[in-house]
C-alpha cells in the first residue's frame, strides 16, 4: 500500500504544473515600438496573438520547453514559455523577442538569420559585447551552453546588422528562405 501511495504521489508531482498563463498580442501598446520596427523591416502589417506561459520554476520551464535551464524563453507554434518572472530581467523585450521568432517562422529562414533579425528588432545587444563566433551559419545552437549561446546570439546580430546595411529583408528571404509557409498568418 505504501508503495502505491508513493507511486501515486510521484505521478501527481510529475504531471501537475503550476504555471500561470495569459495572452499577448502585437496590438499591445508596450510592444508598439517593436511592432513598428519589424513592420518597417518586412514591409507589411504584423499581427497575431499568442499564448504566454510563465513557468513557476526553472524545472517546469525545462519540462515545458525541452530547453536547458539557461534559456530565458522559448516559442513553439503560437505559444511562448518564459522562466519565472524573477529570472526574466526585461519581460516586454523577452516576449517581443519570442513573438518576432514566431512571426518570422513563416519565411523559413535559417536559424542564425532568424535570431539575428529578431535581435535587430529588439535591439537587445546594443551597447553590449560578447565574443564573436566565426561562421555562425554553420553552428548548431541546440547543443550550446549558456556562454556559447550568448556569443552565438550576439554574433548572429552582428552578422545580420552588417547584411541589412546592404540587403533588404525581401532579398534575404529570396536568398535564404525556404519559401513562405502558407499556413502561418
Ligand atoms: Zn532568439
Amino acid at each position: 500500500m505504501k508503495s502505491l501511495i508513493l507511486v501515486v504521489f510521484l505521478f501527481f508531482e510529475m504531471t501537475v504544473f503550476c504555471f500561470t498563463s495569459t495572452f499577448v498580442s502585437w496590438e499591445m501598446p508596450e510592444l508598439e515600438e517593436y511592432r513598428s520596427l519589424i513592420e518597417r523591416l518586412v514591409g507589411k502589417p504584423v499581427k497575431g496573438t499568442y499564448h504566454l506561459i510563465i513557468a513557476s520554476s526553472t524545472g517546469e520551464f525545462m519540462e515545458l520547453s525541452g530547453l536547458g535551464y539557461w534559456f530565458v524563453a522559448a516559442a513553439e507554434n503560437s505559444t511562448i514559455i518564459v522562466q519565472p518572472l524573477s529570472l526574466v530581467p526585461n519581460l516586454t523585450q523577452t516576449v517581443a523577442h519570442e513573438m518576432c521568432h514566431l512571426f518570422l517562422r513563416q519565411y523559413r529562414l535559417p536559424y542564425w538569420l532568424e535570431e539575428g533579425i529578431v535581435c535587430y528588432v529588439t535591439g537587445e545587444w546594443i551597447g553590449r559585447k560578447e565574443l564573436i563566433l566565426d561562421r555562425v551559419e554553420s553552428l548548431d545552437y541546440s547543443e550550446m551552453d549558456f556562454m556559447t549561446y550568448r556569443s552565438y546570439s550576439f554574433s548572429c546580430w552582428v552578422e545580420v546588422s552588417r547584411i541589412l546595411r546592404v540587403s533588404t529583408f525581401g532579398e534575404l528571404v529570396v536568398a535564404f528562405g525556404e519559401g513562405i509557409d502558407e499556413q502561418v498568418e
